[in-house]
């Protein structure tokens, strides 16, 4: 089974190839991608695959339920690689819906050190606890969901390295995206961000909304 993979690769290298033998050759030099895509770990959310992009146009972080924790070093790290250094011009926090890191939040579900990891999407239902009440238990984990990526995504805004970037004028857009692994389709759920001033107002539009859209749910 695993040499299969190999196999694929080969396959794949030499097509890639066969399209344009410079491909890789001129790939090996830089790589100049004008998107950093935050996204989870889920192997159905693949980043490049989705957004239809080849190898060297998306830089990606992933890890699970797409949490942005200014504590993360691995996380913010990429982050100001893709932006300090790369100068990306669009920052993407994408999440999808039956995310089971949020699943596992919503259901209490102990794994050990994964307890650790989701403990900042507790604190998003802790805080919105009055809102999921009046949620249908069916709607709960697609909103949450989608409240998790307005709230990651608010967090990645008042990170250091998005706020400096805004302060120098650096033209970078921050947007909050959800996946859906039922139709392989994307929906935006903050369209975009682009300066510290609209981080508030986005942030309340984005919450209305989803709030909005599932409360009129039976
Ligand atoms: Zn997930």
């Amino acid at each position: 089974m695993i040499d299969q993979l190999l196999l694929n690769n080969r396959r794949w290298a030499a097509t890639v190839k066969q399209e344009n033998p410079n491909f890789f050759i001129e790939l090996s030099k830089q790589q100049t991608p004008k998107f950093f895509w935050i996204g989870c770990c889920d192997s159905r959310v693949p980043a490049n695959q989705i957004i239809g992009l080849m190898p060297g146009e998306v830089f990606v972080h992933r890890n699970i339920a797409n949490i942005v924790n200014n504590a993360d070093i691995n996380c913010i790290s990429a982050l100001q690689y893709a932006v300090d250094v790369l100068k990306v011009r669009h920052v993407i926090l994408c999440g999808h819906y039956g995310c089971g890191g949020v699943e596992a939040a919503i259901h209490g579900e102990g794994h050990d050190i994964i307890d650790y990891w989701i403990w900042d999407i507790k604190a998003i239902l802790t805080r919105h606890e009055k809102l999921l009440s009046q949620i249908s238990p069916d709607a709960v984990s697609h909103f949450m969901c989608e409240v998790n990526v307005i709230e990651q995504t608010y967090e990645l805004c008042r990170t250091k390295v998005i706020r400096e970037a805004w302060q120098r004028e650096q033209p970078v857009s921050v947007h909050g995206w959800v996946y859906g692994i039922h139709d392989g389709l994307l929906q935006e759920v903050i369209p975009h961000v682009n300066h510290q001033t609209d981080i508030e107002q986005m942030y309340d539009a984005a919450l209305t909304a989803v709030s909005q859209k599932y409360l009129s749910q039976p």
